[in-house]
């Protein structure tokens, strides 16, 4: 029987649950508005040019040849500003979201929704006060353009953010009905209150989707890194840390790599059938998981992107000795064979570790049944430095190397 060991820490350092539990948050964050992000870049950069589109229309076709000198300087300054300001903001949220902050997300959203509105109001307003029957005409159309365009709202966190948005939407039409000198009768005055819970009902009814999407597709990128029989990360995890750590090209990581396959499992699976084969494997994921204090797959991924980032960064020398988090990575590579990946670790601790975990399999039993089923199982330990995907794959390829010489050299046992 083996017992849960504490998750691993090299060098003291701070205990990893808080900083599991971070990174846990972040990680969700960041991935469910990345799709969100995407999508309202792609919304308002289509609203900002249905508002330039329109004008174009308007100021050259010389539809509207009524209007003062004066409107047509104000609405070409409100058609340019709304692009511009929308561009400028989609820019500022989009660096700013990288540092991915709930509360940074809620005041963003609320500025990016509604500051081009409240400056398209304010100079709506004015060119309904100052218009002829063509101007305000051409102020309530452009009101439900501003309306109906962008559908950003759909995208808000939060229904008092969608409210706001419309309401300041509705404000000139409201406006014109109620005190300026125009013909419009009563029922036009209840067209703009019904297109206004219209427009809520399906901003939400969309949001919820659109919530609703995000997460199966985050629940689907997050099972594609899951193994399903063991729970680890698996074979494309693996590809992803390799990229990540290619993307990096800065200075070298200190990397450790365990290589580790069950001795003689074909024989386990030939004597007791593949189920038992099977639940060997669980049993046998659990102790590699407790032995290396591995944490849930979906977050090693940033957990090492932004450390190594961060170490990275830093010169040799200035890198700290202790208080010093290391980062693993346990994956089933397939079959019974196992990965475990650290990055800024001790290499004298992962040997110890491992060293562990071949004592903990050997005296463990899985027991299904009547059966109690022994095991070991071999290693390889290589370590070196990495910057490059094929760097560290040549240091995978060593691990392997030295598998299998303790698999020659009788198995049961670690080579390094
Ligand atoms: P060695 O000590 O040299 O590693 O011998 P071995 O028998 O462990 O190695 P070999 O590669 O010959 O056999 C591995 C076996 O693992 C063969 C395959 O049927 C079995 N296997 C692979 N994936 C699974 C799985 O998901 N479940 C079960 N039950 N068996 C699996
Ligand atoms: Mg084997
Ligand atoms: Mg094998």
């Amino acid at each position: 029987m083996y017992t849960r060991t504490p998750l691993l820490r090299f060098n003291g350092g701070p205990p990893l649950p808080s900083v599991k539990a971070k990174i846990m948050a972040s990680f969700h964050g960041t991935q469910q508005h990345r799709y969100i992000w995407q999508a309202i870049v792609k919304r308002s950069a289509f609203a900002s040019l249905i508002y330039i589109v329109l004008w174009c229309l308007v100021s050259m076709t010389g539809v509207v040849p009524e209007v003062k000198p004066s409107t047509n300087i104000i609405l070409w300054a409100v058609f340019l500003a709304i692009p511009v300001a929308r561009f400028a903001l989609l820019r500022y949220f989009d660096s700013a979201y990288q540092n991915f902050n709930i509360i940074l997300w809620h005041v963003l959203f609320t500025f990016l929704a509604t500051a081009p509105v409240i400056a398209w109001t304010a100079i709506t307003l004015i060119s309904l006060l100052q218009g002829s029957p063509w101007e305000v005409s051409l102020a309530l159309v452009f009101a439900l353009v501003g309306l109906v365009s962008g559908g950003v709202n759909t995208f808000s966190p939060v229904m008092y953010q969608v409210v706001i948005f419309l309401s300041i939407m509705l404000f000139p039409p409201a406006y014109a009905i109620a005190y300026l000198d125009t013909d419009f009768p009563p029922m036009v005055a209840s067209y703009f209150v019904l297109y206004w819970a219209g427009m809520l009902l399906v901003g939400q009814l969309q949001n919820q989707e659109l919530k609703a999407s995000v997460e199966n597709g985050v629940k689907l990128e997050r099972a594609s890194y899951i193994d399903p029989l063991t729970g680890l990360a698996n074979r494309r995890h693996f590809y992803k840390i390799i990229d990540e750590v290619c993307d990096l090209q800065k200075a070298p990581l200190d990397a450790v790599v365990v290589a580790v396959d069950i001795d003689r499992f074909k024989a386990i699976n030939d004597q007791y059938g593949h189920a038992v084969g099977d639940e060997c494997l669980k049993r046998f994921a659990h102790m590699f998981q407790d032995s290396f204090g591995a944490q849930d797959p979906n977050t090693t991924t940033r957990c090492a992107t932004r450390d190594c980032e961060v170490r990275a960064k830093r010169p040799e020398r200035d890198r700290p000795s202790d208080g010093c988090q290391a980062i693993a990575h346990c994956i089933r590579m397939g079959g019974e064979e196992f990965l475990a990946l650290f990055f800024d670790a001790d290499p004298d601790e992962v040997k110890r570790r491992a060293l562990d975990l071949l004592k903990t399999a050997r005296q463990s039993r899985v027991e299904v049944g009547s059966e109690s089923i022994a095991f070991t199982v071999s290693g390889g330990i290589a370590r070196g430095s990495v910057n490059t995907a094929e760097q560290l794959q040549q240091l995978i390829d060593r691990a392997d190397i030295l598998l299998y010489q303790a698999k020659t050299n009788g198995r049961d046992r670690i080579e390094s």
